[in-house]
């Protein structure tokens, strides 16, 4: 059975690189009918918050990235990790050391000015024949890892190949501080193992800790996982993706009107492939992902593909979905949405022209709140030739059916009357009932608002044209 894990430290927020770490590990988790582990790694008490959890848990919540275990805290696994430091001590795989932090830096000091690699000199490890020194009184030792000094220690990681490291490069690790707790490799160890963990999927910055990993795994007489280590994203300049690219944090992405299901998407490509498919939904990701087709080069955020994948899933969504998600972000703007014009209505008339949900709602706000129709475009359309014409058409619009059609005709019967050209009537409506020159076609549009705001505002901008006009 495969079982994979996703281990943030809640420190932050959830950013999109941890995002696609968790969505790798889910979907390989999915792909094998096997198990998804949330793991909150929280044993630094100075940087974990609360907030960071939630933070984690809403941001996977969002995504659908659902946990089969967990979340499990280290933090409430302490006492799991201190009898294993027992069993360790009891069976000579780590040892005391009563080496105080002055006289590691006096120690590292020397080496350094005797032009040698900073590095524990072994002088608590126990050997057959070797006397140790004696214990200071009172002196609270660390525990350390007893690494072995020879040979190497190696792994095949399912990205960057194989990867060997010589024993002889590593240090006796720290695996308990004096006042008893355990360290962050030695937890990941203990939990890696104790969750049955098969393939460990994590970012490359993690590297260097594997062999060390790997290393007390053994010790432990645990079956070693598999490792895939993912390469870093860069943002789209090339640089190490931070928030000067805007958004990192993955709930950023849903204030800024992202889908998460197009989210999902980006972020599957991203170091990812499956021939050329672009578009895919989380059933065929997960049908489809594997280790093999993950590139072992950083990948680039490309903001203008994520704008593109979110405008094609806002052109598929179900409509009323997407107006209870604009509808908060309307409210939030200090907008009240009235059942007229009908938000639905509005919505199944933009969608496919938009690439996030914000900009659904700046399009969805005009209908509620009367534009301000910059002076340049009412100059540009209201013309003394568009004036008549515009007229005549709101003189008889209350006096037609309200809907798509009887209005389109209305159009078309008002401009061949005056011999003008549709855009001489349609630009004007467009800018006075929307404040914009490009919106979708006008009858349509005309035909979401109630017949009392349209008369309004074309009654009102009119009159405010004619005043400024007349001032000039
Ligand atoms: N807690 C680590 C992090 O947030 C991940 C550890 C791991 O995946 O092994 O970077």
């Amino acid at each position: 059975m495969i079982r994979t894990r996703f281990a943030p430290s809640p420190t932050g927020f959830l950013h999109i690189g941890g995002a696609r770490t968790a969505l790798f590990s889910w979907a390989y988790a999915r792909r094998h009918a096997g198990c998804f582990v949330l793991r909150i790694e929280d044993t630094d008490l100075v940087r974990s918050t609360p907030e960071a959890v939630q933070a984690i848990l809403d941001g996977m919540r969002w995504l659908g990235l659902s946990h089969d275990e967990g979340p499990f805290y280290q933090t409430q696994r302490m006492p799991r990790y201190r009898a294993v430091i027992e069993d360790m001590l009891a069976a000579g795989s780590a040892y005391h050391c009563y080496m105080t932090p002055d006289e590691l830096e006096r120690l590292r000091e020397e080496q350094r000015s005797g032009g040698l690699k900073p590095r524990y000199d072994g002088r608590w490890r126990p050997e057959p024949g070797k006397t140790l020194p004696t214990p200071p009184a009172g002196g609270q030792p660390v525990v350390r890892f007893r690494n072995p000094t020879t040979g190497v220690v190696a792994w095949d990681d399912l990205v960057k190949g194989r990867i060997e490291i010589a024993n002889s490069e590593l240090d006796d690790l720290v695996i308990a501080r004096a006042d008893g707790t355990p360290t962050y490799n030695f937890c990941v160890v203990v939990d890696d193992w104790e969750m049955g963990i098969t393939h460990v999927i994590r970012g490359d910055d993690h590297v260097n800790n594997t062999p060390r990993q790997i290393n007390i795994l053994r010790a432990l007489g645990a079956q070693v996982p598999l490792y895939a280590h993912l390469s870093m994203i860069l943002g789209d300049d090339g640089q190490k993706l931070s928030k000067r690219h805007g958004a990192v944090s993955v709930m950023q992405y849903d204030d800024d009107g992202y889908l998460p299901e197009a989210v999902l998407n980006y972020l599957g490509r991203l170091g990812w492939s499956h021939g050329d498919d672009e578009i895919f939904s989380m059933q065929q990701f997960c049908a489809w992902f594997d280790l093999d087709h993950i590139t072992a080069s950083a990948a680039q955020f490309n903001s203008e593909k994520l704008n593109w994948l979110n405008a094609h899933y806002l052109k598929r969504a179900d409509t009323s979905r997407l107006a209870t998600l604009v509808k908060p972000r309307l409210e939030a703007r200090g907008v009240t949405v009235t059942a007229a014009p009908s938000l639905v209505a509005i919505i199944d008339l933009h969608k496919e022209r938009v690439a996030t949900l914000n900009e659904l709602a700046d399009l969805a706000q005009t209908f509620y709140i009367d534009p301000q129709p910059k002076a340049e475009l009412l100059a540009k359309h209201l013309t003394p030739e568009a004036l008549p014409l515009l007229a005549d058409f709101v003189a008889r619009l209350p006096d037609i059916p309200w809907e798509v059609a009887a209005i389109g005709a209305l159009i078309k019967e008002c401009v061949t009357r005056h011999g003008l050209k549709m855009p001489r009537l349609a630009m004007p409506v467009r800018v006075l009932l929307t404040g914009l020159e490009q919106t979708p076609a006008v009858d349509a549009l005309i035909a979401v608002f109630p017949r009392e705001t349209v008369l309004r505002r074309l009654a009102v901008a009119r009159e405010a044209t004619l005043s400024q006009a007349s001032l000039l």
